[in-house]
């Protein structure tokens, strides 16, 4: 350590870090520390190494992943009537049930040697895709034994014997597992969670032996009406210390057999009419023995860690591979529709202001599921990603609300009227489930991605936080005074990148050579200069105080989740071999992204209350002319390559279940072909300027055409059709005979009035 720059600096500047920087809770510090960083680190360096993004091997189905997908994957979505389980029967089928069962839908991640299936992420990713296309009532149901759970908690932390004994009932679901973290007090603030266990001896299997008495009150569980084990999360206290001298441990997961007495979980939650099972679970007074707790008494107290830990694959799979579906279906469906219905004699996908929209779905589509294919590479490279999972959580649900919403708008009439014929209805149904669970987005926007991205990707603010925690002074002095001077030399280095990036408008930023997306990267490369400068002065001026700006850090996580669902796009593009006709979709999704991120940007700035830094970064970040979205042209451009079929279309919104035979997504997949074989009849009428009846009257059409044409209208009437209900119907429908009574003495009353 150079012994001036130490005294004379350095040790002033850390006496005000100390004060600025409160003590962490040690749930804050295993908050912080849990999983690791990947490629966001390499964005939040201002500097990314394209060769690290480049080199992750794009995720591949294995053989065995690829017969399960096309076996049991295809089959189960056979099976499976989702207006029948959401309006009619409030629960998937027994044989359902039993199929995923026996074909260890339940055991998707846990490994072979247990009897699991031992998938790779990717293929877990793949399958959860696939079926919540076709209801996402069944795709939740594979998802949560496979996410956060006793399955990968016992996988992770549990003992062997536990492991033994738990993982081969859980893979093929002779025990069905659900995890109860959330209660009335704590939704979002675990810590606030008043349920408790208290260490104590108690009777077991006719012996005395060292336990835990539980008592909780838990709600919004998935699975617990059903399930026969509850992995549960409470605070562990040993007033008489039976187990050590600490009293209170703090949180602490086990493993709970729901027929033990005391257990009620039978009741049920309606979530957003989406027939998952989903409901409140008590305990009073249940007793377990010690060993129940996962990973034995070692574990007493480390739950929150365990949470954390385990949170990294199971929120980067579930959620976002159902938001990637919903914005894919979103493009297919609306693509297809657009160009079947017709309106002021045009199909409504030439529309400028539909394809307005299509043209977001479209490059949504495209960079959003680019960005799973990446996350699913990185955690099948064996890393925690808590970060990305963070980011993939809360954006592919956020832009699956979004994507859902312009489907519902194109759509119109036809997407509100409910029932089997409706095709979107069950999944904008589901955006708000999407939106809440595994962290809702609000919270993980604002305080997680930013929060724990600033700290874990930045190259040296980790090493700063817990040299200042380090409780010996001058160990404390000796390591800040390292990492707070390679601080200073990352910073400079920033600001030289960051202004010089921007004077030339990122012209001279690296860039691998990707042909015609090389100015994308040195684009991005730009604003990731202009971002770690901004988060460097973030921090300086705000300190700890950053945590409670969650409008500030909000915006950052913004900026960093962009950059990283951006980068996925272009190692898409990379990935496919450069596909040319892929290109607009690119294209799109850069200039809308780099848009968003020039604007989050300017909005930090404006409200950062050191006018002085607000002024400097400013200067050095922004200036000269503005970032401009995509324009007009390109984005019909995009609309057009979901409104005709393409192998863009395909690739962008592909392998999606395409419908049983006959059922509304059936029948859109049929009519869209037919419409287009039509086309070049259709556009031969138009240019005769005659009905098919005058054409076929005038020999312009041979037989076939005419039956094809006819084929073709019985299929639009169909796709453009929505479902009624005769009184019978509609009271059958909701059980209650009493409807149809209402209904008829309102037409008497209308009579009478008359
Ligand atoms: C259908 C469904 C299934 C679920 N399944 C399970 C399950 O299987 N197991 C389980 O344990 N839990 C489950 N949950 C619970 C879910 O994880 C919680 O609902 C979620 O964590 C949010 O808690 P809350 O609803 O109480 O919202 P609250 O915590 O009351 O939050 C309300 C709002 O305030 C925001 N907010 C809160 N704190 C902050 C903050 N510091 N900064 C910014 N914003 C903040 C939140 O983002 C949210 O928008 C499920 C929930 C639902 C709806």
């Amino acid at each position: 350590m150079n012994d001036f720059r130490a005294k004379y600096i350095t040790k002033p500047i850390h006496k005000w870090a100390k004060k600025a920087l409160p003590a962490l809770s040690q749930t804050e510090s295993e908050a912080l520390t849990a999983g690791e960083v990947w490629w966001e680190a390499e964005l939040f360096s201002g500097n990314p190494d394209w060769s690290k993004l480049l080199d992750v091997k794009a995720p591949k189905l294995s053989e065995e992943e690829q017969a399960f997908f096309d076996g049991p994957c295809q089959e189960l979505c056979g099976m499976i009537d989702d207006w029948k389980i959401n309006q009619i029967d409030g629960d998937l089928p027994e044989e359902v049930w039993q199929f995923m069962r026996e074909n260890k839908f339940f055991g998707m991640i846990i490994p072979k040697s247990y009897g699991g299936l031992g998938f790779s992420a990717f293929a877990h990713s793949e399958i959860v895709r696939f079926i919540s296309t076709r209801s996402v009532a069944v795709a939740v149901t594979v998802m949560v034994p496979n996410s956060l759970g006793p399955g990968e908690l016992l996988h992770l932390f549990g003992t062997d014997e536990q492991k033994d004994y738990w993982l081969p009932l859980l893979a093929d679901g002779r025990e069905l597992p659900a995890f109860g973290l959330t209660s009335a007090e704590a939704g979002s603030d675990a810590s606030a969670m008043v349920d408790e266990g208290v260490i104590c001896k108690g009777q077991w299997e006719g012996e005395e032996v060292l336990g835990i008495r539980l008592n909780w009150k838990k709600r919004y569980i998935t699975l617990s009406p059903v399930c026969t084990v509850l992995g549960l999360a409470f605070k562990l206290r040993d007033p008489d210390a039976l187990l050590g001298s600490e009293k209170d441990l703090g949180i602490t997961c086990a493993l709970v057999p729901t027929d033990l007495d005391g257990v009620d979980t039978g009741s049920r939650h309606l979530p957003s009419s989406t027939m998952f099972m989903n409901g409140p679970t008590t305990g009073e007074d249940v007793f377990i023995p010690i060993d129940y707790i996962i990973g034995g008494p070692e574990y007493a107290g480390k739950g929150w860690m365990m949470l954390m830990s385990a949170l990294a694959a199971g929120r980067g799979i579930s959620l976002p591979s159902m938001g990637c579906a919903a914005i894919a279906y979103s493009a297919h469906t609306t693509g297809a529709y657009a160009r079947i219905r017709e309106q002021f004699n045009l199909p409504i996908g030439k529309f400028g202001g539909v394809q307005a929209r299509m043209g977001r779905l479209a490059a949504d589509a495209y960079a959003m599921d680019a960005a799973r294919h990446l996350t699913c590479a990185g955690l099948d490279e064996g890393r925690a990603l808590s970060v990305i999972s963070a980011i993939m959580k809360a954006h592919a649900t956020f832009k699956m609300r979004e994507a859902i919403n312009d489907a519902m708008d194109v759509h119109s009439g036809k997407a509100v009227i409910d029932g089997p014929s409706n095709y979107l209805l069950p999944l904008y149904r589901a955006v708000p489930i999407g939106i809440t669970v595994e962290g809702a987005n609000i919270v993980t926007r604002s305080l997680i991605i930013f929060g724990q991205g600033s700290i874990r990707a930045h190259p040296h603010m980790l090493d700063n936080i817990m040299a200042l925690q380090e409780e010996d002074q001058d160990k404390s002095l000796e390591k800040f005074d390292k990492s707070f001077w390679a601080h200073v030399g990352h910073t400079s280095m920033t600001v030289f990148r960051a202004w010089s990036r921007a004077l030339t408008g990122g012209r001279f930023a690296p860039a691998p050579d990707a042909g015609k997306a090389t100015h994308i990267y040195r684009q991005l490369a730009r604003w990731s200069a202009a971002y770690a400068l901004t988060a460097d002065f973030a921090f300086l001026t705000l300190g700890g105080e950053l945590k409670r700006k969650e409008m500030i850090s909000g915006r950052m996580g913004d900026i960093l989740s962009e950059m990283y669902i951006l980068s996925a796009a272009l190692k898409r593009w990379e990935d496919e071999g450069r596909q040319d006709a892929d290109f607009p979709v690119l294209e799109y999704a850069a200039a809308a992204g780099l848009k968003r991120i020039q604007s989050s940007l300017d909005e930090v700035i404006d409200n950062l209350p050191a006018r002085w830094a607000a002024w400097v970064l400013r200067f050095f970040t922004l200036p000269g002319a503005k970032v401009s979205g995509p324009d007009d042209r390109l984005t019909a451009t995009c609309s057009d390559l979901i409104f005709e079929p393409s192998e863009t279309r395909s690739r962008i919104t592909g392998n999606l279940y395409p419908g049983a035979s006959g059922d509304a997504l059936d029948v859109l997949n049929q009519c869209y072909a037919k419409v287009i074989e039509m086309a070049p009849v259709m556009k031969r009428l138009r240019e005769e300027k005659k009905t098919p009846e005058e054409a076929l009257e005038a020999g312009l059409l041979d037989d076939a055409e005419w039956a094809n044409l006819n084929e073709m209208k019985a299929l639009v009437d169909k796709v453009i059709a929505v479902d009624d209900y005769s009184p019978d119907e509609f009271a059958a429908l909701f059980g209650n005979e009493d409807n149809k009574d209402h209904q008829s003495l309102n037409k008497q009353a209308k009579v009478a009035t008359e």
